[in-house]
């Protein structure tokens, strides 16, 4: 087998296309393959797939192979075109390669294998690839990984905000809570916004949605309410956000009053901001008697505490009827507190109660997207190296869509 031979074969090539020239250039650990189609080939139209004879051939291009032993390949070839009576001048695609790729289809392969263990700059210092083609792979894999996803209505659905990069710049993302994919990624976080991703969907697959976990944020809710059928039964305000709600308030109590007592030379509550923010159990050992002391001491700090912790049993309700008993009685004591910051808060939970308590029927939240949000936070620390938007969505495509990102080869 001469090394022509020995190409083709590596390469994958079959009729008519062939190896017709290696060029080995052990210093420079490098090696040029020059491909060619037999003379005389006819080639199916570009636009009517009818056998047509070549015309002429593109100015010679190269592709960057997989390394063979320790030297760079790099295939070339002048790409054939073809003349056809009715589509005119086409070109041939080159069976190695996807179009507008400066890569083999085998090393697109293995950059996608190396982008999915570390950051682009990583799998470029690996590869010794650049900036652009790095990206181009990444958004070509994302393209073929959406065309090639079956239109289909997850079953539960996650609606999270997320903030990205400085200042009040938001994006959205639906997630697959079955499968903990994202399923869409769009910029801000408005109504039209959520409603591009229902607008994909008619009313009846729209209806295969059972339950969607989202913060009590108006636009999604109106989002959701003009597109999916019955969602008054389907939406659930994530328990985590809802709680937040409380915790915030809890918080702005304990500024003000820390300000107010420090005026007075009282200090009992310097430093004392995250024993009143962790759950009880989650208070370090080291700091439970120092908590305990101002914990039962009598501070407005200590009584909007009491009513935070108080809302933890609501989630731990099986029955609703019992859970929604539960809050009233919670929301008479804490609407009754004297605590303004509480009093609001408690009142804007009220006022979205009906679906806090789909949580009994459906059990879901956001942090079923923990996976996600953490993978996402990763992407975002490297974001900066990401340089815009587009880029940023396409890696989260890329790393939480479940999509097939690879490359097939051409079936000829
Ligand atoms: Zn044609």
């Amino acid at each position: 087998m001469d090394d022509t031979e020995l190409f083709s074969k590596l390469l994958g090539l079959t009729a008519p296309w062939r190896v017709t020239r290696v060029s080995v250039n052990v210093p420079a650990e490098r090696i040029d393959v020059w491909v060619e189609e037999l003379p005389g080939t006819t080639f199916p139209c570009a636009g009517c797939a009818g056998p047509v004879p070549v015309y002429d051939h593109t100015p010679e291009q190269q592709w960057r192979h997989l390394d063979t032993c320790q030297c760079r390949t790099y295939v070339h070839a002048r790409l054939p075109r073809t003349s056809c009576p009715t589509d005119g001048v086409r070109q041939v695609p080159a069976p190695w390669a996807e179009p507008r790729s400066q890569f083999t289809r085998g090393f697109e392969c293995q950059m996608i294998d190396a982008l999915k263990e570390c950051d682009v700059t990583g799998a470029m210092r690996l590869l010794g690839t650049s900036w652009d083609p790095t990206w181009g792979v990444m958004a070509r894999a994302v393209a073929r990984g959406l065309a090639r996803k079956a239109k289909r209505v997850p079953v539960q659905i996650g609606v999270d905000e997320k903030a990205v990069g400085k200042g009040q710049s938001y994006e959205s993302l639906v997630v697959d809570l079955d499968q903990g994919t994202v399923e869409y990624v769009v910029d801000e976080r408005t109504q039209a916004s959520l409603e591009r991703y229902y607008r994909q969907f008619t009313p009846e697959e729209l209806q295969g949605i059972e339950a969607i976990a989202m913060d009590m944020w108006d636009p999604y809710i109106a989002a959701t309410k003009a597109c999916v059928p019955d969602a008054e039964r389907k939406i659930v305000f994530d328990r985590y956000h809802a709680t937040t709600q409380v915790t915030k308030a809890l918080d702005k109590v304990r500024r003000q009053e820390h300000k107010a007592l420090a005026q007075t030379g009282d200090l009992r509550l310097q430093g004392t901001r995250y024993l009143w923010l962790w759950n009880e159990e989650n208070v370090p050992p080291w700091r439970r008697e120092e908590f305990a002391g101002v914990k039962h001491a009598e501070l407005k700090t200590s009584r909007a505490w009491a009513i935070k912790e108080a809302l933890r049993p609501f989630w731990n309700y099986v029955y609703r009827k019992w859970a929604e008993k539960y809050f009233k009685a919670w929301y008479f004591w804490a609407t009754h507190s004297r605590l303004e910051p509480i009093i609001e808060a408690a009142k804007t939970l009220k006022s979205h109660l009906a679906n806090l308590l789909t949580y009994f029927k459906h059990r879901i939240t956001n942090a079923t997207t923990e996976g996600i949000n953490s993978k996402i936070q990763t992407l975002k620390l490297m974001a900066c190296g990401y340089r815009n938007r587009e880029h940023y969505k396409t890696a989260i495509y890329f790393h939480c869509g479940g999509l097939d990102l690879y490359p097939r080869p051409q079936v000829t």
